[in-house]
This record gives structure tokens, sequence and C-alpha cells, in this order.
């Protein structure tokens, strides 16, 4: 184990050297079945030869200019991404955190054009938005934010998917400009926003002129059986952020907006150096190809359904098991206790889990299950799950 990386994170003992579909391989040759992929990036699975010959044809091109210049398949991405939301602009970033910092960024310009002096953006409790100092100020996780005060000002705090909380700060609080939340909450534990939120904040939002901003980071690219978690709502937002499964693993990041706010920034106002550069965006259009022409949404609506169906079948009767619950191929199970230690079990057993939340199992299988690792996933989840609860008793 080297001692050159900083202790950012606890790593588990096992190196992937190879993947094809729904499957990696480590070191010694051993096959995992994957349900993390690569925490909700991986949709199209490993390899995909669609995704590989994009790649490899625009590397070969030109991997890299700069937003200097007119980039044509950045433009494509834009306009497809519109197409495919019903926003107007994007900005195009690297990451997750990027695009929610374009979020905040713009909903603070937005505050000062209407002469609001500290504009205040509602945001969640339990949320998850990123590791900058926005967005992890954004974030309702004091593990998050511990030792790296002072921390941002300008946010306002409400439980998840309380919109009673949210009408009140807008009666006493008059310098808010925006909300940012998720659909389904992520790190905080595959928590959805309950039925009508969205209509609801919608309303808010457009009687005091503030800004819906989603974090679609996670659910956004099919993860929730749409293009969009939002597009469940029939609610559009005013920006939305999205990353992971966007670029399948190449790192590209977007913050699309919709109407006045996507003519918040101006030349100058915020940039880049490599966001949507050719090689990021030309994999970005590979996704959304493949995502349309192997009719992906469908399919994760009919895997993601028969995974929980399938999970709350076989854990019926099974004392311990708190939820089965999610979206698509976004799905948690919620146990009375920490479970931490299942990530190992699984592994072990050939089958790549995540826990989040000390009691959540996260299940983000890549986009393009079939039947046959459905049946080996459901089994080999509930089994263990079983198992943990019987032990611990
Ligand atoms: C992963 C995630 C982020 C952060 O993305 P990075 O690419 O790690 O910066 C932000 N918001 C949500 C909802 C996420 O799931």
């Amino acid at each position: 184990m080297t001692t050159h990386l900083m202790n950012t994170y606890t790593r588990q003992p096992v190196a992937f050297v190879r993947g094809e579909g729904a499957y990696l391989w480590d070191e010694s040759g051993k096959r995992y079945l994957d349900a993390v992929a690569g925490v909700a990036v991986n949709g199209l699975g490993h390899a995909h030869p669609k995704l590989v010959k994009a790649i490899c044809e625009q590397a070969a091109a030109l991997i890299h200019s700069s937003n200097l210049y007119r980039i044509p398949k950045q433009e494509e991405l834009a306009e497809r991404l519109c197409a495919l939301s019903g926003m107007d602009r994007a900005f195009f970033c690297n990451s997750g955190c990027e695009a929610n910092e374009a979020a905040i960024k713009l909903a603070r310009l937005y505050g000062h054009g209407k002469g609001i002096e500290v504009p205040t953006i509602i945001v969640m409790e339990k949320a998850f938005h990123g590791r900058t100092m926005g967005t992890l100020t954004a974030s309702g996780s004091r593990k998050i934010q511990a030792g790296f005060e002072p921390l941002l000002s300008g946010f306002a705090r409400v439980p998840f998917g309380d919109i009673e909380a949210i009408r009140q700060v807008a009666e006493h609080n008059k310098s808010v400009v925006a909300v940012l939340v998720e659909v389904v909450q992520g790190e905080g534990g595959i928590n959805v926003l309950p039925p009508d939120f969205l209509v609801g904040l919608r309303q808010i939002c457009d009687a005091h002129g503030w800004l819906l901003m989603l974090d679609e980071v996670q659910t956004g690219i099919g993860r929730t059986g749409t293009w969009f978690g939002f597009q469940h709502s029939g609610v559009v937002p005013d920006v939305m952020a999205l990353a992971k499964g966007l670029g399948s693993g190449v790192p590209i990041g977007a913050c699309l907006a919709r109407g006045e706010a996507a003519e918040v920034f101006k030349p100058g106002s915020h940039g880049s150096t490599f966001g949507g550069n050719p090689l990021a965006c030309a994999t970005a259009l590979a996704t959304l190809d493949v995502i349309e022409e192997e009719n992906l949404l469908e399919n994760v609506r009919l895997r993601g359904e028969a995974i929980r169906s399938g999970l709350r079948q076989a854990l019926a009767s099974v004392q311990g098991v708190v939820d089965i619950r999610g979206e698509g191929m976004m799905i948690g199970i919620e146990l009375d206790r920490p479970c931490a230690e299942l990530v190992a079990v699984a592994r072990d057993a050939g089958v790549l889990i995540n826990v989040t939340a000390d009691t959540v199992i996260r299940l983000v299988p890549p986009l393009i299950y079939g039947d046959a690792e459905v049946n080996v996933l459901v089994a080999a989840v509930s089994g263990m799950v079983k198992n943990h609860l019987q032990q611990a008793a």
C-alpha cells in the first residue's frame, strides 16, 4: 500500500483491472457483479463498445482546445441536454461540486441583480452537494463541514422535503433567492422527496421570484428511470446540476438554467479551463446516444422495480429491515442498525455494494442490468441482510 496518497479515503483492499458490462475483474482474476457503478457514474456499465469508440476517435482528433474558442461538441451537448430537460443554456465543468458551485454563484448573482444584499439559498438537512467550501456549506452533514470553518454565509437550512418549513422561511426571510435540493438524496440515505413536494416548491418559488435549483448530480441521466429525476413530478426547475452519469466516467459536470436564470452569467462571471472539452463532450454525447438506442430509461424503470420488489419479497418478514425505497436504479435498504461491514461480506461473495448514512445499503447499478444481474443481486443482498440481522440479534 502506498503511503504517498493523502489520507482522504478508507480504501477497500481490492483493485480492479478490467470491466465489461455489469462486471469488474480484480488483479487475481476474480469477477464481481457491480452494483456501485463507480458511485452512480458508469451508467452504461464498463467498456461499452460505442463509448470506447467515441472516446478513441475523439482522443485521436482533439482532446482539448479551450473555452477561448468555439467547441462544436460542447454546443451540440448543450443543445441535446436542453432539448431533453426543457432548459435553455448549459455551463460545463468537471464534477458535481463544480456544477453546484456554478448554481450557487448563479443564484447569488441573480439575487444581487435584484438588489438583495445578502442573497440566501435554502438547503436541506442531510443534503450532499460536494466538498468545495461552497458546496460543503450547502451540505447538511456536520461530518463534512467539521474542521473547515469558517463556512460561507448565505444559507438557510430546513428539514428534507418539509414544504411548510420553506413557507415559514419565505415569510420571515426576505433575502432568499433560491432553493437547492436533491430529488432523491443519495449520500443522505436514498431519501425520496414526498409526492407533490416539487409542485408546492415551484409555486412558492414563483410567488417569491426564487430560483428552483435541483442537484441532479446523482439522479440525472437516467438513474431514476427518466432522463432527470424532476421529470417524475411534471415540474421544471430553473437551474439543474449534473455530473456523475453524464460522462460515464470521463469527468464532466454541467449547470443548466432556464429563462431569466439562463441569462445571469456574462463573459467573465464564471469559467473553467477543462470544462466541456471535446473529449468529455464526445463521451457525454455517446452516453446519451446509448441510453436512447438501448432504451435504457425503460430498462431502469423495469429492472429498478424488479430489484425493489424482489428485495421486498425476500425480506418481507425479516425483523430489522426498516424500509426498502428509491426510484429507478437508485435503491436504498434501510436497516435498524449499522451495516457498513456488509460491503466486505458482499465483496467476498463477488458483489459490489455501498453503504451510506451508516444504516442504508445503497444500490446504484449500471443502467444496463438484465434479468440475470437482477436475480443475482437480489439473492445475494437479501441473504446477507438476513444473516447480518440474525447475527447481531
Ligand atoms: C456525488 C454528488 C455530488 C458531488 O460530486 P463530485 O463530482 O464528487 O464533486 C454532489 N451532489 C450530489 C447529489 C452527488 O451525489
